[in-house]
C-alpha cells in the first residue's frame, strides 16, 4: 500500500507539458549501440539537428556556429539567443531577442528568483517595471514589462538561482528547464520565439549537453530548440564520468546513479513496446514517436519519485528506480507507458481545467496498455488506487477555469465508470476522438462523442466534469 500512496503521489505529480502533434520534427538519426556505457567513456553528445535539416536547407539558416549568430543584429524576429554562463549555484544569461512590436509596452515572464540586470537596445537602456504572476508549473514568477521604443534588437541580462521541479545545479548536473523559468517566456506578442531559442553555454567543456552539440572552436555547448516544437529549452548539462548513457533502437537514456544500470535495457524495451502498442493497436491511423527519444532520469533517491513529464521525445523522471524489472514497481508499469501515451494524449490547453483531456487520455492509454500487457489484477490495482483517492480532489471543471490539483485522477475515474458500462472498444474510441480533435476542447469532445458513439456517453461526460 505504500508504494501505491507513492505512485499516487507520482501520478498526482506527473506533469503533461507534451506537445506533440502530427508532423512535427522529431530527432531521427543517432547511434544504436545497444550498451551500457558508463559516462568515463564519455557519452557521445546527440545533435538536435533533425537530419533532414542538416542536408542543403540549412543554408538558408543562421548557421549555428556562425561567428556573429548572437549579436543583436543577426538575431531574427520568433528567435532568441541565450548566451549562458553557470557561476555555481547561480546563473547570469544575456537573452537577445526582436520583439513584434516596434514601439510601446510588451511583456514577458522569468523566474522572480533572477534578478534582472538590464534591459536594453541599440539607443541605450530601456524602462522596465516587474510584477509578481501566477501560473501553473512554475513558482515564484515576475512578469517584466518593456517600454521600447524602436523595432531593434532587444538584449535582456539577468542572473540568480533558480528553483523548479527537476531544477538542480551543482557540479555533477545543471538541469533547468521550463518549469525554472530560466529563460523569457509567456511573451505578450504573438510569437513563435519558443520554437527557436539558441543558446550558447561557455565553461561547460567537461560536461556533456544532452542534445546540445560542442563547439570546439569556440569552446562552447551550443543547444537549439530548433526542430522541436517541444515549447521548451530545456538544459541537461552533466559532469563527465559522472554520469552513464544507455542507447538501444533510438533510446537514448542518460542517468546519474550506476544502481539504475540494471533497469536501463528495460525501460528502453518498455518505452519502444507502449510505443507499438499505440501505434499498432491502439492509435493505428495516428503514426506519432518515431526518431530518437531521449530519457533523463534525475536518479532520486529509490521511493522519491516526484513525477515525469514527455515533452516531444524528451522524457524526464525524477528516477527510474534502483529495481531489477518493472514489474516490480507500479510507477514504471504505468507512469512509462503514461509519458509515452502524451505523444498523443496532447494538444488540450495545459494551462487550464482543459489539461484533463490530456491527462486522463493519456492514463487511460497507459491503462489499456497495462490490460494488454500485465492483464486485469494489475489494472485493478492501479484503477483502485485512484477509485480511493478520487475524494480528495475537486471537481475537473474549475469555476476560475484554472487547472485544478490532481487533474489526472477525476478523469481516470470518468471514463472508469465508462468503462465499466461499456467496456474497452468504448474507452479506445473515446481516445481516438480526442487524438483526432482538430481543436481539443472539452466542448468540441462532447459533441464529437454525442455524434460518433452517443449522446448517453456524452452526457455521462457532460455531468462527470461537473461531480464533486
Ligand atoms: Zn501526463
Amino acid at each position: 500500500m505504500k508504494k501505491l500512496t507513492a505512485l499516487l503521489l507520482v501520478l498526482a505529480l506527473i506533469l503533461t507539458l507534451s506537445a506533440c502533434s502530427d508532423g512535427e520534427t522529431q530527432e531521427t538519426g543517432g547511434n544504436n549501440t545497444g550498451e551500457i556505457n558508463p559516462a568515463d567513456l564519455n557519452s557521445p553528445p546527440e545533435t538536435n539537428q533533425p537530419e533532414s535539416e542538416k542536408n542543403d536547407s540549412q543554408e538558408t539558416e543562421t548557421p549555428p556556429f556562425s561567428e556573429n549568430f548572437e549579436t543583436p543584429e543577426t538575431v531574427q524576429k520568433n528567435k532568441m539567443t541565450i548566451d549562458l554562463e553557470f557561476q555555481d549555484p547561480e546563473i547570469v544569461a544575456t537573452a537577445v531577442i526582436i520583439p513584434e512590436i516596434a514601439e510601446g509596452e510588451f511583456s514577458f515572464v522569468i523566474s522572480n528568483t533572477l534578478t534582472i540586470e538590464e534591459i536594453s537596445n541599440s539607443s541605450g537602456s530601456l524602462e522596465w517595471t516587474k510584477e509578481r504572476i501566477e501560473l501553473p508549473f512554475r513558482y515564484d514568477l515576475q512578469k517584466v514589462t518593456v517600454e521600447t521604443n524602436s523595432g531593434d534588437a532587444i538584449t535582456i541580462k539577468y542572473s540568480g538561482r533558480l528553483q523548479g521541479h527537476f531544477t538542480f545545479l551543482t557540479d555533477k548536473k545543471k538541469t533547468m528547464d521550463f518549469h525554472a523559468a530560466w529563460y523569457p517566456q509567456e511573451f505578450s506578442f504573438p510569437s513563435n520565439i519558443d520554437n527557436e531559442i539558441i543558446v550558447k553555454i561557455s565553461n561547460l567543456s567537461d560536461y556533456t549537453v544532452v542534445r546540445g552539440e560542442y563547439d570546439e572552436k569556440n569552446g562552447q555547448w551550443i543547444y537549439s530548440t530548433k526542430g522541436f516544437v517541444d515549447n521548451d529549452c530545456n538544459i541537461i548539462a552533466l559532469k563527465n564520468g559522472e554520469h552513464f548513457y544507455f542507447s538501444e533502437n533510438g533510446i537514448n537514456i542518460y542517468y546519474c546513479d550506476d544502481k539504475e544500470t540494471k533497469i536501463t535495457a528495460s525501460i528502453a524495451a518498455c518505452t519502444t513496446d507502449a510505443l507499438k502498442y499505440y501505434n499498432e493497436i491502439l492509435y493505428p491511423n495516428h503514426e506519432r514517436g518515431g526518431g530518437i527519444i531521449t530519457i533523463f532520469s534525475h536518479s532520486a533517491e529509490p521511493g522519491s519519485f516526484g513525477g515525469a513529464y514527455n515533452r516531444a521525445g524528451v522524457f524526464i523522471y525524477d528516477g527510474i528506480g534502483d529495481i531489477n524489472d518493472i514489474s516490480e514497481d507500479e510507477f514504471l508499469i504505468d507512469g512509462i507507458p503514461h509519458e509515452v501515451a502524451h505523444f498523443w494524449a496532447s494538444g488540450a490547453d495545459t494551462n487550464s481545467w482543459e489539461d484533463w483531456l490530456n491527462e486522463t487520455a493519456a492514463e487511460w492509454s497507459a491503462l489499456l496498455y497495462v490490460l494488454h500487457t500485465y492483464g486485469q489484477e494489475t489494472f485493478d490495482k492501479i484503477i483502485s488506487m485512484y477509485i480511493e483517492y478520487s475524494p480528495n480532489f475537486p471537481p475537473i471543471k474549475t469555476e476560475d477555469g484554472s487547472r485544478p490539483y490532481g487533474v489526472h485522477n477525476k478523469g481516470t475515474v470518468l471514463f472508469y465508470e465508462i468503462y465499466k458500462e461499456h467496456g474497452e472498444d468504448t474507452i479506445a474510441r473515446l481516445l481516438n476522438i480526442f487524438v483526432s480533435l482538430d481543436e481539443k476542447t472539452t466542448e468540441n469532445f462532447i459533441n464529437e462523442v454525442s455524434v460518433k458513439i452517443g449522446e448517453d456517453i456524452a452526457q455521462i461526460i457532460r455531468e462527470g466534469i461537473e461531480k464533486e
